[in-house]
């Protein structure tokens, strides 16, 4: 995978909340589509329903109207009728008229039978003996009456004005040769119609043609209108008393909801006081010219949208949830994928670093010439590095795991080495390590310095020990061809002394044992000339002194052959720095310096002209200055066991001067020191400083004491830049 991929920022093309507010915004549509969906359904299906009823009503209110349609008719023809009409002050044939009404009304269940003359005035009804009998009766606004004497059948339905009651008034003219004598009227209850219809749970109406309710199942609304009348219409309600007292008919309060499009349409009116809405449907009877209005509440219809609502509301809660579900699983993985490659990332990071570390310590490891060795608690070997196989020529799998005593122990030391592993194995350990012989696998001594710590883990605790082993067979070589060295400059200085020794001694002798040569030649002489004694007496004397001249010339000859073996006619110069000269001597003296503890400080002026001098006898002369500086020193408290080294240029001469912080030299002596064999020391000799100054002079320069402020001796030579010829 690639890192770039991984980094690279995701851009989305819509912004987040953008994205989600036209999620929600189509949603919401969705869910008010859906509920809009259901609406509908539910409405066509209840328009469906509302068809069906108002087919039923309206063939109930057509078999009702159907019913007594023949009636008027057949009466009409009745000869009673029209000989009533002829006579209607006959009793009798009222009589008889009345009766037959009666009858007829009884066996086809009108409400009401009657016949008016041309006036208007009724003759005859079948309730002719009744309290609210028609008999009598004026009919002549009525507007079926109208209707029918002008020759036409007529059906009205009206409150009937006798009784208050309403009802279907169906009017057949009675004629006689085409002349229109009188109407006979049958009145109909719709009663029934009535009581079939309050069972319905939702309004059912009957209106008329100007649109007033004249049958309804709600009785509120009862002669209201379903808009507002015209003057005109008003005022002919009044005069034909069409529904009696009821001649207002003021406009219902509903309001209503058409398409154009659908053949329902809604009705929203006040229902006891509570608003209710209600999906209706007309139908028209023409022959009556009455409108058939059924209701279904549309409540029912509001709760399908509202279903529908809450169900797919819900549906895009649940959908919802499951995206966002979705979406954080998707993030938990896409995260738990990131961790992955994070860790991912990190552990090859990290190997590459402990392979690094490794490769780093390898290195380290086998470039180290200090032998490693980490042991366990009880001396197990649990590591050596590639050195420390070298050093004890021994393989790493030949020493791990190997427990004392050590296979490269050495074999004179045993006892030693058992103890200082068991002294470090109990926690023993000094500081400054310890020197320790062991033997390599090819027989040679390797002489090691052991240091030891501790070996912690990670937690803290102690594992065991870990050792590092210096090999110093080297150093050590070196410090004893130091000592031999050393060693050998005292036996050469000493031979130098006694050198001189001798030369001064055959200086001395000289002299005199060439006066003693002479002496002795002289005494041959006169032995040799009368008046001496002859015989053998002076011949023996004689024979004496050649043999006193022989010796003496023979000791003279030998002193002087020392002599010149001691002090070499030509020195050998050379040019040569000091500095370098002085490393040399303070090389050679280090081992006795370190011994004692003496510190030495050096003052070496910068660009210090080189000389020509003999370097060996120049190296004499400070070996011999700073020994007795270490042997003043040595005794002194440690922070006196200093020796100052200055070398500074004058005019002419390099000036070097050695100082120390020992007893010092009593103003006294300052002189005596540079006398031949003065010394204060048990096994001095006192030649030391009377050859410096000898050596000194040599090469043109001078040798003294420099008195100082009373606290240790400061001797002081000089150095002829241009060196004595
Ligand atoms: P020696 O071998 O006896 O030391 P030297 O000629 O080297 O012969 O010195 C002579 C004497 O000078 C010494 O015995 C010592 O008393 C004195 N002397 C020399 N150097 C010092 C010094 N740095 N401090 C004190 N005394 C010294």
């Amino acid at each position: 995978m690639s890192p770039n991929r991984a980094t690279q920022p995701h851009r989305p093309r819509w912004p987040r909340r953008l994205r989600q507010a036209l999620l929600g915004l189509l949603t919401l549509a969705l869910i008010a589509a859906a509920g809009e969906w259901a609406a509908r359904r539910e409405r066509q299906a209840r328009t469906e329903a509302l068809q069906q009823a108002l087919q039923v009503y309206t063939l109930g209110l057509r078999g009702v109207a159907g019913r007594f349609d023949a009636l008027p008719y057949a009466t009409a023809r009745y000869p009673d009728i029209l000989a009533l009409l002829q006579h209607p002050r006959d009793q009798a044939l009222r009589a008889r008229v009345n009766r037959s009404f009666e009858d007829l009304q009884g066996r086809t269940d009108s409400a009401a039978l009657y016949l008016i003359d041309a006036q208007g005035t009724a003759l005859a009804a079948s309730n002719w003996n009744t309290r609210d009998s028609f008999v009598g009766q004026s009919y002549q606004r009525r507007p079926y009456f109208v209707q029918a004497l002008q020759g036409q059948r007529s059906a009205f339905y009206g409150v009937g004005m006798t009784t208050g009651r309403p009802g279907l008034f169906i009017a057949e003219p009675v004629r006689q040769q085409g002349r229109v004598l009188g109407v006979v009227a049958v009145k109909v209850s719709l009663d029934a119609v009535e009581q079939t219809w309050s069972q319905s749970v939702d309004p059912v109406l009957l209106l008329d043609a100007r649109g007033i309710v004249f049958l309804s199942s709600v009785p509120q609304w009862l002669y209201r209108s379903r808009r507002p009348l015209a003057p005109e219409d008003l005022r002919q309600l009044g005069e034909q008393r069409q529904y009696g007292e009821h001649a207002d008919a003021t406009a219902l309060p509903w309001s209503i909801e058409r398409r154009a499009d659908r053949p329902d349409y809604l009705l929203h009116a006040s229902l006891d006081g509570r608003p209710r809405s209600w999906l209706a449907l007309d139908a028209h009877l023409p022959e009556l010219g009455w409108t058939l209005t059924v209701t279904a509440d549309n409540a029912e219809v509001e709760q399908a949208r509202r279903q529908a609502l809450v169900l797919s509301t819900l549906a895009a809660a649940v959908l919802l949830l499951a995206g966002l579900y979705w979406q954080q699983r998707e993030r938990r993985f896409a995260e738990q994928r990131q961790a992955r490659r994070e860790l991912e990332q990190r552990v090859q990071e990290r190997t590459q670093d402990l392979q690094q570390a490794h490769a780093f310590q390898k290195a380290m490891e086998d470039s180290l010439v200090v032998g490693m060795r980490a042991r366990d608690r009880e001396g197990r070997i649990i590591y050596v590095n590639p050195a420390l196989c070298e050093m004890v020529g021994l393989r790493a799998d030949e020493l791990l795991g190997c427990t004392p005593p050590y296979p490269y122990w050495h074999p004179d030391d045993l006892d030693r080495h058992q103890r200082e592993s068991e002294a470090t194995l109990q926690g023993r350990v000094a500081p400054q390590g310890f020197e320790s012989r062991v033997r390599h696998r090819d027989g040679h001594d390797v002489i090691t310095r052991v240091y030891t710590a501790p070996l912690i883990d990670a937690e803290g605790r102690q594992q065991g020990w870990m050792s590092s082993v210096v090999d110093i067979t080297s150093q050590k070589q070196a410090e004893a061809r130091q000592r031999e060295q050393a060693l050998q400059l005292q036996r050469s200085a000493r031979l130098a002394s006694l050198g001189e020794m001798a030369s001064t001694l055959a200086h001395e002798l000289n002299q005199p044992l060439m006066a003693l040569s002479s002496f002795a030649l002289a005494a041959r002489a006169l032995a040799a000339h009368p008046p001496l004694p002859q015989g053998d007496g002076g011949a023996l004397l004689i024979s004496a002194l050649d043999d006193i001249v022989a010796q003496a010339r023979r000791a003279g000859e030998i002193v002087q052959r020392i002599r010149g073996f001691i002090r070499p006619q030509h020195s050998r110069r050379e040019t040569c720095a000091l500095p370098p000269l002085l490393d040399h001597v303070l090389a050679l003296l280090q081992s006795d310096l370190q011994a004692h503890q003496v510190q030495i400080e050096l003052h070496l002026a910068p660009d210090l002209p080189e000389l020509r001098i003999d370097r060996v006898l120049i190296e004499q002369v400070w070996i011999n200055l700073l020994q007795n500086a270490l042997q003043a020193v040595q005794d002194q408290p440690p922070a006196r066991r200093r020796i100052e080294i200055a070398v500074q240029p004058t005019e002419q001469t390099l000036e070097i001067r050695v100082r120390d912080h020992g007893p010092g030299i009593p103003p006294a002596l300052a002189e005596q020191v540079f006398t031949p064999f003065f010394s204060t020391k048990p096994e001095g000799l006192g030649l030391g400083l009377s050859i410096c100054r000898t050596l000194v002079e040599a090469h043109g320069g001078h040798l003294c004491l420099q008195q100082t402020d009373g606290e240790g001796a400061c001797f002081s030579f000089t150095l002829p830049l241009t060196p004595a010829p």
